[in-house]
């Protein structure tokens, strides 16, 4: 699993820094957590095809969330995409896109599906699903996270060779917890042989909000954390007002939620240099990145 940075500016794009953007790979497939301006060429200088996108995630209805959307979809429609793509958002969503189809003589020639999204499970698919949770912006916006499915415990192949288990096909269908039976007719159950389940990767993406504590939940034991932190402490009232976060509190949410990791995004045009972001989110939380574009942070097992 791997989270792709393409945009990570806020409001305004900067030439270092494109609209909100972050792709997620997981197995071959790859998700889209907000569409700003940009991230289809952002999607190109990485060098991933669009042909693995599967779903976009759109957290509320902000042009410098979805100006890339219209876009996007055109240059899908030219290269005669034909797999379907879904996209969840705010309700708004539909009629935005109804605006692109009556206005702007959208023709997608794909199929593709606008989905409301609402706190709570979104989408259940194999191996993971993506649910969300409301925070706290100037327009109904919505944290998402990518949760895993429990996964089986370790295999132990000492043990199985010592149970007499031949090394092939029968590892396999132990690891997917079937009972086998040996070629001496005794039979090795999944749990003679697997350690305790273990649990899933999640991945968070919190933008837009201002400091928000009831998201923590949500949040808790994440493998990483995407928040935005659209200011530096100097601005706290300012995000206050326009109902954004700054460093040390999108920090403060991680330290309270445990998470392993945290990456800060939507950051304010203003900030050329952004040390003074890192080092005021890092006072609260060591384990912070601020995120540049087209940077990749890889998610690992932690077993
Ligand atoms: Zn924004
Ligand atoms: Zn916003």
């Amino acid at each position: 699993m791997r989270a792709i940075f393409l945009g990570t500016s806020g409001g305004i794009p900067t030439p270092r820094r494109s609209l909100p953007a972050v792709a997620l790979m997981h197995e071959g497939e790859i998700m889209l957590f907000d569409c700003g301006e940009g991230a289809q060429t952002q999607f190109m200088r990485k060098g991933i095809g669009f042909g693995r996108l599967t779903k976009i995630f759109i957290t509320h209805i902000h042009g410098d969330h979805l100006s890339g959307l219209m876009g996007l979809f055109m240059t899908l429609t030219m290269l005669e995409r034909e797999a379907p793509l879904e996209v969840y958002g705010p309700p708004g969503l539909a009629e935005f896109f109804g605006s692109l189809e009556r206005d702007i003589k959208l023709r997608a020639r794909f199929p593709y599906s606008i989905n409301v999204a609402a706190p709570g499970m979104v989408v259940r698919c194999d191996g993971f699903h993506v649910e969300a949770a409301p925070v706290n912006h100037s327009v109904p916006c919505l944290a998402f996270a990518v949760q895993e499915s429990v996964r089986p415990g370790k295999f132990d192949l000492d043990r199985a060779r010592e149970l007499g288990v031949p090394e092939g096909p029968l590892f396999g269908s132990l690891q997917k917890g079937e009972i086998v039976t040996l070629p001496d007719g005794g039979t090795v159950s999944p749990s003679d042989v697997l350690g305790p389940p273990r649990k899933g990767r999640r991945v968070v993406y919190c933008t837009d909000t201002v400091y928000h504590p009831p998201i923590i939940p949500f949040c808790r034991d994440a493998d990483l954390l995407i928040h935005e932190s659209m200011f530096a402490e100097d601005m706290k009232d300012e995000a206050r007002m326009r109902k954004h976060s700054t460093a040390a509190e999108a920090a403060g949410i991680a330290r309270a939620a445990g998470v392993r990791r945290l990456a800060l995004t939507h950051i304010s045009a203003r900030y050329l240099d952004t040390s003074d972001i890192q080092e005021q989110a890092r006072a609260v939380f060591p384990e912070t990145t601020v995120a540049r574009d087209l940077m990749e942070i890889e998610i690992p097992y932690i077993d």
